[in-house]
């Protein structure tokens, strides 16, 4: 079904709301869930709403929980999320550490325990948006592993985003790269798998350890299978740097087995925020970053048909596309968020109104 980002966002709060979250809290969780929507990462949408709803049944999340201050160090910032919605404790985090860096030039802020934070361009949106550079290491845990080590057959890690984020000059948008260091990352296999879709690559191993485009194994069968890293031995290191920067810093710990599982997303995330008017003048700086970028497109394309992106643009494409046309849900992610909201006691109507709804 197609429904536009304001009838999304409100089925989203509403939803929110009945789980439990304050009004705050539910505006900016559903904020982040439909921008991820729109920007094309269906992956960390609204469809992981059911999981959160039972998350908190199962009393891993815990809504209206602030990010909490550990200790302050100048320019080191050590915040706890204590199991709340990720979206909002590291919201809090990041908007300190763009307020210190402004400060102290450069902050390294850390923020352990957060539920899932969701998708982590949101973050380096922030630091571009207020002129800063930002760097993101982040791992995953209270979860099963679900990635393997490069020339491993059996999972050791969580999907470990990395993000790194540029900010805008007058004639460019922001560099904002932002990606798992699995080849997919699961919620990008969880809408395949609910979508009945093969991937174009091997982005899988099955129980066995053959590679697979087939989702299915990492959802049926006795032994589930594991995603693959990303760049071989490259993303293998990277993967594990995520691990042990965010994991190891932030305080909340690795995906080491002797670490406790209880089954829910718990991200860590170890961030620097940079200023660059502590470096270098920003007009030379927006300079070089508008020439680069115009050298980088000036090189000839090998594929005349895949144009020269720069990090950040498929999004912003997206998103011009999805704010016109509407946001794509597939069928059984609309009816689990559906089931999950009537279960909290939401009028059935209101996702018929939204089903018809015309784009
Ligand atoms: P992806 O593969 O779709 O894109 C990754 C990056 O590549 C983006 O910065 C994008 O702008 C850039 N890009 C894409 N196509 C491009 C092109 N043709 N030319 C130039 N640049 C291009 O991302 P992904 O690895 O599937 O990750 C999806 C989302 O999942 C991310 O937002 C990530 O933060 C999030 N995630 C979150 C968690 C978590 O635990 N919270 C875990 C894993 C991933």
């Amino acid at each position: 079904m197609q429904i536009s980002a304001e009838g999304l966002t409100e089925v989203t709060h509403q939803l929110l709301r009945r789980a439990g979250c304050e009004e705050g809290e539910a505006v900016c969780v559903a904020e982040h869930l439909v921008n991820a929507n729109l920007k094309g990462h269906d992956s960390h949408g609204v469809g992981m709403l059911p999981v959160y709803v039972d998350f908190i049944a199962r009393g891993l999340l815990h809504p209206n929980t602030p990010a909490r201050l550990l200790r302050d160090g100048g320019a080191v910032l050590q915040f706890a999320g204590d199991r709340g919605f990720g979206q909002r404790v590291a919201k809090e985090a990041m908007q300190s550490a763009i307020e210190r860096a402004a400060a102290t030039g450069v902050c390294l802020m850390t923020l352990s325990s957060a539920c899932h934070i969701g998708r982590i361009g949101t973050y380096g949106e922030m630091a571009a948006a207020a002129g800063l550079i930002s760097i993101h290491f982040v791992n995953v845990n209270d979860h099963s592993a679900l990635v393997a080590p490069f020339a491993g057959r059996e999972a050791r890690f969580g999907t470990n985003p990395i993000c790194i984020a540029f900010p805008p000059s007058d004639g460019n948008a922001p560099f904002i790269l932002d990606f798992a260091t699995s080849i997919v990352a699961l919620g990008k296999a969880r809408v395949a798998y609910l979508g009945g879709k093969l991937f174009d690559e091997d982005v899988m191993l099955d129980s066995s350890g053959c590679p697979t485009n087939d989702p299915r194994v990492m959802w049926e069968g006795e032994q589930r299978g594991a995603l693959r890293p990303i760049a071989r031995h490259k993303g293998g290191g990277l993967i594990l740097a995520a691990e042990l920067l965010a994991g190891i810093l932030s305080g909340g710990g690795t995906l080491q087995p002797g670490n406790e599982r209880q089954g829910s997303i718990i991200n860590n995330m170890t961030t620097i925020v940079i200023d660059p008017a502590h470096l270098v003048p920003l007009e030379w700086l927006r300079q070089e970053y508008d020439a680069m970028l115009a050298y980088v497109r000036s090189s000839e394309r090998s594929d005349p048909d895949e144009p020269i992106l720069i990090a950040g643009e498929p999004e912003e494409r997206i998103r011009v596309q999805r704010d016109a046309e509407g946001i794509h849900i597939v069928d059984m992610e609309w009816q689990k968020i559906r089931a999950a909201g009537i279960a909290l006691g939401m009028p059935s109507e209101v996702f018929a109104d939204y089903t018809r709804e015309p784009i």
